[in-house]
């Protein structure tokens, strides 16, 4: 069996990063989302081991001990882990992983996975980025401009990428987000096995 990929998704606060996964998610049944650990409290409507895995201090640095993160980071005095078992265990089953991920976090990925898929999703401009913060009602104003002059310098890597996106639209950042993911099921690397099998017969 093939094994599966692993799809990073980055982008700055507010960009749309996860209802761009959600509808992914949705229409691709082969995707599955890699659930992070955050010592953040459970927003509205935000359920345990389904938006996240909420720990308390003591429990992600035990986490961080026990080498379970895959990266961590802290995003706005808060921290942030991807689970290593999850993912590792999704790609051996043949399942492409999608993480939805800050921009600090996927460099980290880069570095210990570095065939991971790095997509970086944009917004058409920044005022536009200023105001999708604004609607989304869940942070304060400090907040909120502290994640624009965070989100600014996000962008400023996106060459560290290997695609960028523009969030203009949920359907077009998610038909370009498919497209990728199915050339990139078609580079060589991945039929190696396919092209030995030819020549052997
Ligand atoms: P939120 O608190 O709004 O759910 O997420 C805040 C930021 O943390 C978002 O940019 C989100 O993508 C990022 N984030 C979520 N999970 C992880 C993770 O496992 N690692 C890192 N580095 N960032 C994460």
């Amino acid at each position: 069996m093939d094994k599966g990929m692993l799809i990073v998704i980055a982008g700055p606060s507010g960009v749309g990063k996860g209802t761009v996964k959600n509808e992914l998610l949705q229409r691709n049944e082969n995707l599955v989302e890699s659930i992070s650990a955050t010592t953040r409290k459970p927003r509205a409507g935000e359920v345990e081991g389904i938006s996240y895995y909420f720990k308390s201090e003591g429990e992600f640095d035990d986490l961080i001990i026990d080498n379970m993160f895959l990266e961590y980071c802290g995003v706005f005095e808060r921290r942030y882990g991807t689970m290593r078992e999850f993912v590792e265990e999704n790609i051996d089953l043949g399942h492409d992983v999608l993480l939805e991920i800050d921009v600090q976090g996927a460099l980290k990925v880069r570095g210990s996975k570095p065939n991971a898929i790095m997509i970086m999703l944009l917004p058409p401009s920044l005022p536009d980025l200023i105001e999708r913060l604004q609607k989304r009602n869940t942070e304060t104003e400090v907040e909120i401009n502290r994640r624009f002059s965070k989100a600014k310098m996000e962008i400023s890597q996106t060459n560290c990428f290997d695609y960028v996106v523009v969030n203009d639209t949920i359907e077009n950042a998610c038909k370009k987000i498919e497209l990728i993911i199915k050339a990139e099921k078609l580079r060589s690397e991945r039929s190696s096995d396919f092209v030995t099998k030819i020549i052997e017969n």
